[in-house]
C-alpha cells in the first residue's frame, strides 16, 4: 500500500470551523501510533497544474482560487466553505496527492493506496467552491487517470455521509466514469436523489442510493451486496477510486448515520475485494469528511 500525504495539509485552518487542521493531524498521530505509516510506502506529492485543474474547472473558477492568495486574509467562498492565503496551493497539493496515489496503483509500484489529504474535495463544483471543499480532488485525479494512463472505466465510489455533488457534476454526462453514491438524505447539500441516474451518454453512469438517518452496518452491507456489487460487475471498471468520508460513523456531529468501525472495516475490504475482482487490485482511497476525531483516526 502506498501512503501519500504531506505536512503542508496543516496550513488550510480555520479554528472552530469543524473541517480544522487537527482533523489530519488526528489521522497522521493515529497512523504512526499504530506503525501503519511505517508499515506503508510513502510518495512524494507534486501540485497538480492548471491544466489538471481545468480538466474539471472553469477558467473564472481557477483564477478566482489564484487571486485569493493575494489578498492577505481568510475568506468565504460560500457560507461553509474557508480559504487563507495558503489555501489554494494547499489544496493543489491536495488534489497532487490522489494523482500521485491513482499514479502508482497504475504504473504498478503499489497494490493500493491511501491518500491522507485537506482540505476535501467531493463538493467543490466545476465553477465555485463549496462544502469545505475547494479543487474536486478525486475528480481531478480521474480526469488525470483517463488522460495520462488511458484508463478507459473508472469506478468512483463516495461512501461520504454527504452526497458527492461536486463529483457528480463533473461527470454527469460521462460514461467513463461511474460514480456512486451513498449518502444520508436527506442532509446537506440536499442533492443525491434516487431519480438522477446521469445525463446523455452518461444516463445510468450515476447511482445515488439515499439512505435515511438511523441506518447503520446491516443496511450498508446490504446495499453494497444488492446495488454496488452489480453495478460494478456491469460496468468492469479499470480503476477504483474510492471518496471516504468518516462522517456516516455513529458518532460524528454533522449526520446521523450509524456505521461502526466494524462496518467501515467491512465497506473497506468489499471495496479491496471489488478491486481485485475487476480491476487487478487497483484502488485509491480519498480521505473526504469525518468530524468526530476518535472516528476518523480509528
Ligand atoms: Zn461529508
Amino acid at each position: 500500500t502506498a501512503y501519500v500525504t504531506h505536512p503542508r495539509f496543516s496550513e488550510h485552518h480555520l479554528p472552530e470551523h469543524p473541517e480544522h487542521a487537527g482533523r489530519i493531524r488526528a489521522v497522521w498521530r493515529r497512523l504512526g501510533e499504530t506503525g501503519l505509516a511505517a508499515r506503508m510506502h510513502a510518495l512524494d506529492v507534486q501540485p497538480v497544474t492548471d491544466e489538471q485543474i481545468l480538466a474539471v474547472h472553469s477558467r473564472g473558477y481557477l483564477d478566482v482560487l489564484q487571486r485569493i492568495g493575494s489578498l492577505g486574509r481568510t475568506v468565504r467562498l460560500d457560507a461553509d466553505t474557508y480559504a487563507n492565503p495558503t489555501s489554494y496551493e494547499v489544496a493543489c497539493l491536495a488534489a497532487g496527492a490522489v494523482c500521485t496515489a491513482a499514479d502508482a496503483v497504475l504504473r504498478g509500484d503499489a497494490a493500493n493506496s491511501l491518500a491522507v489529504v485537506r482540505p476535501p474535495g467531493h463538493h467543490a463544483m466545476p465553477d465555485h467552491g463549496m462544502g469545505f471543499c475547494l479543487l474536486g480532488n478525486i475528480a481531478i485525479a480521474a480526469a488525470d487517470a483517463r488522460r495520462r494512463h488511458q484508463v478507459e472505466r473508472i469506478l468512483i465510489v463516495d461512501f461520504d455521509v454527504h452526497h458527492g455533488n461536486g463529483t457528480e457534476a463533473m461527470f454527469y454526462d460521462d460514461p467513463s466514469v461511474l460514480f456512486v453514491s451513498t449518502h444520508q438524505y436527506p442532509l446537506y447539500p440536499g442533492t443525491g436523489a434516487l431519480e438522477d441516474i446521469g445525463a446523455g451518454a452518461g444516463q445510468g453512469y450515476t447511482a445515488n442510493i439515499p439512505i435515511p438517518g438511523g441506518h447503520g452496518d446491516a443496511s450498508y452491507a446490504a446495499i453494497f451486496e444488492q446495488v454496488v456489487w452489480p453495478l460494478a460487475d456491469r460496468f468492469q471498471p479499470q480503476l477504483i477510486l474510492a471518496s471516504a468520508g468518516f462522517d456516516a460513523h455513529w458518532a460524528d456531529p454533522l449526520a446521523g448515520i450509524r456505521l461502526s468501525l466494524n462496518g467501515y472495516a467491512l465497506l473497506c475490504s468489499e471495496l479491496l475485494r471489488m478491486a481485485d475482482q475487476y480491476c487487478g487490485g487497483k484502488i485509491v482511497f480519498v480521505m473526504e469528511g469525518g468530524y468526530n476525531l476518535e472516528a476518523l483516526s480509528g
